[in-house]
């Protein structure tokens, strides 16, 4: 049998995230185990096996980085304009800075713009459908929550069309409304 290594507070694997912070009790089957904490915060307990083997660099937090790195490469890699999601891209942008397009003054006038990551990488706007779930097959629109707000993955949220249709007829029903308070406020008849 190897004799047992005994780490130091702070001591931290190599290539890894991890640090020791103290010993741990063994599982039943007499695993050796260890309390360490990744460098985003995370306090855990892990197997040294896993530790010095470099299986376990970091409580996850890696890994998930790791992943959403290789789609965003994927996504930049292929042949973009064939994506799925390439026109609704497009549309986006039109809605928004194209002159010819019929919603452009509506949305001019309320300066609805296209956030930075979006706007400049047509990979991050499709990354981000793709983590909504959204597939060539979805049948979805994008809302924005806030109307006076532009694209941006805060604000936005994929609907059905026929959420959105509800969600919009409601919106109109009450800008309606708002508009008539304030008609009759000033005195004015329509
Ligand atoms: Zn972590």
């Amino acid at each position: 049998m190897r004799a047992k290594i005994e780490y130091t507070k702070g001591y931290r694997w190599p290539d890894s995230r991890v640090v020791f912070i103290s010993n741990a009790e063994a599982t039943e089957s007499g695993l050796r185990r260890v309390k360490v904490e990744c460098d985003c915060g995370t306090i855990f307990l892990a197997y040294t096996s896993s530790l010095q083997k470099g299986s376990a660099k970091s409580c996850g937090c890696l890994a998930k980085e790791l992943s959403s790195e290789r789609l965003t490469k994927r996504l930049t890699k292929h042949g973009m304009c064939n994506h799925w999601a390439y026109s609704r891209w497009e549309g986006m942008i039109q809605r928004c800075e194209s002159m010819n397009h019929k919603s452009f003054k509506c949305y001019e006038r309320k300066q609805i713009g296209i956030c930075f990551s979006w706007r400049s990488n047509f990979a991050n706007f499709a990354k981000w459908l793709e983590e909504q779930g959204m597939t060539a097959l979805s049948d979805f629109e994008i809302h924005r929550k806030d109307s006076s707000e532009g694209y941006y993955p805060d604000n936005c949220v994929c609907l059905t069309k026929t959420e959105h249709r509800d969600i919009e007829h409601a919106r109109m029903k009450n800008l309606r409304a708002e508009r008539k308070e304030l008609w009759l406020l000033k005195g004015e008849k329509r």
